[in-house]
């Protein structure tokens, strides 16, 4: 949720405003049905299910309040439709079926997540409720693909968290849908961003630092995500506010057995490249998805698990070590092993060729043999 109270306007600049969609002055009840649901509620927004009366077709309707503490939002409901616009074409953005105004709303009308917010399965009590790895593999592959999308077309989320990932469907379990666009951002060349936005939990350093944003702002936000929806727990959530923005600020994030209890190395690893104070060296969203861990099946990515523990790497260095987390950045001591431990027992079929660059990972051809991928790591 916004944080508005810090929310800098001088980032008006980086709105989009320009709509295409037809903003509709009829009542919005003459085509709708309100089911009494409330889907969620936010600071400036309300969102209820509703059934359209020409179709029957289910949607949620936001309603979203023109004027906030005083002043006048409308561009910022602009802001959030046209990136719903320019993002039509990628399945995993929430669709926009309507736009209706009236004298103190706009109310868009959006495809219906029926699975709700992905928060619940990252809380979840019960462990059939909770993800397991492989759900997370293929949402987090949903996630990038959606994310790099935005990228691509110079759009930065900026508050990506599992309240605001939705599901097609809770059981069986669906397809994500990224939702609230109301902080979203154009980055380009044209101007500089530069505000504290988001929710404490998933903020990345450079935004309290304040240092401009970027797309790699989203990626620790992922990064973050990620983190949650593996291990239920919040590697930055402090008791205030203030300890929350402390830890984020140190970027020292808890990889041990103890919270990685059957959890891969690989999916470790993959935490590692996002959660990286440096923006500079966080993967992008298309690296992501070239990613080992998104990569590799169930049964090859244990056998990762198992040969890395049960036998550690007589030849890995100190420099392979630089694949996943640079030296001035804080890491746990107890870690897991990393990468550059395990191309030792990857003698399985893996579509791909595993090459560095930066700290990243690309899969583009056939997986290397073990000399060439230790050369690899190490450059
Ligand atoms: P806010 O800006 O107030 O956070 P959101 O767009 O995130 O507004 O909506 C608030 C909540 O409403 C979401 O976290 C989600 O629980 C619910 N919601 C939003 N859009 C949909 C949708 N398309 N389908 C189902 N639930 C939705
Ligand atoms: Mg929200």
């Amino acid at each position: 949720m916004l944080d508005s109270s810090s929310k800098n306007n001088n980032n008006n600049s980086a709105m989009m405003t320009k709509i295409h969609t037809r903003i509709r002055t009829e009542p919005f009840n003459n085509n709708y049905d309100l089911v009494s649901k409330v889907l969620g509620r936010g600071k400036f927004a309300v969102v209820k299910k509703c059934v359209e009366k020409a179709t029957q077709n289910e949607y949620a309707a936001k309603f979203l309040r023109k004027r906030r503490k005083g002043e006048d939002c409308r561009n910022d409901i602009l802001n959030e439709i046209a990136v719903l616009e320019a993002a039509k074409a990628n399945p995993y953005v929430v669709g926009l079926h309507e736009v209706y105004e009236t004298s103190h709303e706009i109310i868009l009308v959006l495809e219906y997540a029926a699975g709700g917010e992905i928060f619940n399965q990252c809380v979840a009590e019960d462990e059939d409720e909770a993800f397991t790895e492989d759900d997370v593999i293929r949402l987090v592959r949903q996630i990038l693909t959606g994310v790099a999308f935005l990228h691509r077309n110079n759009v930065v989320h900026l508050d990506l968290k599992p309240q605001n990932i939705l599901l097609t469907s809770a059981q069986p379990l669906g397809d994500i849908r990224i939702v609230d666009f109301g902080l979203s951002r154009q980055v380009d060349n044209k101007s500089e961003v530069r505000e504290i936005l988001g929710t404490p939990e998933y903020v990345a350093p450079e935004i309290l630092s304040y240092e401009p944003v970027s797309t790699a702002t989203d990626m620790w936000s992922i990064g973050v995500l990620t983190y949650v929806m593996l291990t239920g727990e919040s590697p930055f959530l402090g008791d205030e506010k203030k300890e929350t923005y402390l830890n984020v600020s140190k970027g020292i994030v808890d990889y041990s057995e103890e919270v990685f209890e059957g959890i891969s190395h690989l999916a470790v690893d993959f935490l590692k490249s996002l959660l990286k104070l440096d923006p500079r060296t966080r993967v992008t969203a298309e690296e992501c998805l070239s990613h080992l861990w998104l990569n590799t099946d169930s049964n090859s990515r244990n056998l990762i698990t198992i040969t890395a523990t049960t036998t550690p790497t007589s030849t890995s260095t100190g420099d392979e070590q630089e694949t996943s987390q640079s030296e001035s950045e804080p890491e746990s001591p107890d870690s897991s092993p990393e990468l550059s431990d395990i191309p030792l027992y990857t003698t399985f079929p893996v579509q791909g060729d595993l090459k560095t660059g930066r700290d990243t990972f690309t899969f583009t051809e056939s997986f290397p043999t073990r000399p060439e991928m230790q050369q690899e790591l190490i450059c």
